[in-house]
């Protein structure tokens, strides 16, 4: 007898915590239903919502007293009812669905798209369902579509009005270079001392002001006139580079070293011009040592990364970024001449081939640019 006691005790407080538990699990059910930012709902046999989430409210814009009771398809947007009709009827022969996708139209008239994971409960006989507002997501997309355009429609425009002013500026500038150089010729020496510094100062400015427009008209061109892709020979565009930059090479002592260097698609004209940057930068700033600059090659993962290596003046980390962005430069015209063109002129063409350009380097310690381009 005691024994029996015992045993229907135990029943007992098995029953109580089951009994806890399925209280806790209805609990936590209703805590989700209330919650969720999702629409989370249950559809019988004849499509007609069972329970609905607080947030299908919101989402389909009737309030939950409308919408339990109601046939879901009711709110289907017309044109896709069929496909709708389709997977819910897929659905209940125990498919389970993901990432399905249709339009629902709200109470104000308003169409709402959505995007759906859904099974079939089989011994309760319903379509348990959970689906989430797409609109937001699509808005996001679309304005970022939009800014895409316009600021590839804004690139566009500004390369066209760069390319347009440095081209009309050339003429009226070589006017003004030819008759500055005349004055220096023949008034040199023959005024008086200031009379010459001026003179000098003229000629600089528009000799600055040549550099300026040349370095411009290069930058607007990548796109527009960049060449096509053709195999090219980095050996030879290194050899060409080099034979172009020999006076600067002998003047500053530079000893310039090279990897066997390879074959890849390219535009040679503009592979040319990176190196040639990228080149005489690490000549330009140079330290008090003499420039030792190695140009290495690497093959990794389908691409070659080239690397132009100095023993210069080296870029704080800090602005590792900035130096590649148009007209910034890191000194003044007195300690370095320049335009601050270069390096993003080598971005453009990089990136026209569909590479990366980045450097790695110490203050004072020397700096390395790397860029990539693809293999053939
Ligand atoms: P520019 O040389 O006309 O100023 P660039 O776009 O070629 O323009 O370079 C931008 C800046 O990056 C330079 O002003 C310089 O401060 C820095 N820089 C470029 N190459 C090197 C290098 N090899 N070593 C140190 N600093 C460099």
């Amino acid at each position: 007898m005691e024994k029996e006691i015992a045993r229907l005790k135990n029943v007992q407080a098995e029953l109580e915590a089951t009994q806890q538990q399925l209280k806790d699990n209805l609990k936590m059910r209703q805590h989700i239903m209330d919650f969720s930012l999702d629409v989370i709902c249950t559809i019988d046999k004849e499509g007609r919502l069972l329970q609905v989430s607080a947030a299908s409210e919101k989402v389909w814009g009737y309030p939950a007293t409308e919408l339990v009771g109601r046939s879901y398809m009711e709110m289907v947007h017309p044109d896709d009812r069929v496909k709708t009709q389709q997977t819910a009827a897929a659905i209940m022969s125990g498919q389970a669905t993901q990432d399905f996708h249709n339009r629902y139209l709200r109470q104000d008239g308003s169409t709402v798209e959505m995007e759906w994971t859904a099974f079939w409960e089989e011994e309760n006989e319903i379509m348990f369902c959970v689906a989430r507002d797409e609109s937001a997501r699509k808005q996001t997309e679309d304005v970022q579509q939009t800014l895409r355009e316009e600021l590839t429609r804004s690139n566009a425009d500004l390369e066209q009005f760069a390319y347009a002013a440095s081209h009309d500026l050339q003429e009226p500038l070589r006017a003004v270079s030819g008759v500055v150089q005349i004055l220096q010729r023949r008034y040199s020496g023959q005024l008086d001392e200031r009379a010459d510094e001026l003179i000098q100062h003229a000629v600089d400015g528009v000799s600055r002001m040549q550099t300026l427009i040349n370095d411009l008209l290069a930058y607007s061109r990548v796109e527009t006139r960049g060449g096509e892709m053709q195999p090219t020979d980095c050996e030879a565009v290194l050899r060409n580079v080099l034979l172009h930059l020999e006076t600067v090479i002998d003047e500053s002592g530079a000893k310039v070293t090279s990897d066997a260097l390879p074959t890849v698609p390219a535009d040679a004209g503009q592979l040319d011009q990176v190196f040639q940057n990228l080149i005489s930068n690490a000549i330009k700033y140079r330290s008090e040592r003499a420039p030792e600059i190695y140009v290495g090659a690497e093959h990794s993962d389908g691409e070659w990364i080239f690397s132009v290596r100095d023993n210069g003046i080296g870029i704080d980390p800090e602005y590792f970024k900035r130096i590649f962005v148009l007209f910034q430069r890191l000194h003044t015209r007195t300690e370095y001449a320049g335009t601050g063109i270069g390096l993003a002129l080598c971005k453009k063409i990089v990136e026209r081939h569909k590479g990366r350009i980045w450097v790695e380097s110490e203050q004072g310690r020397g700096a390395t640019f790397y860029f990539t381009v693809a293999s053939l």
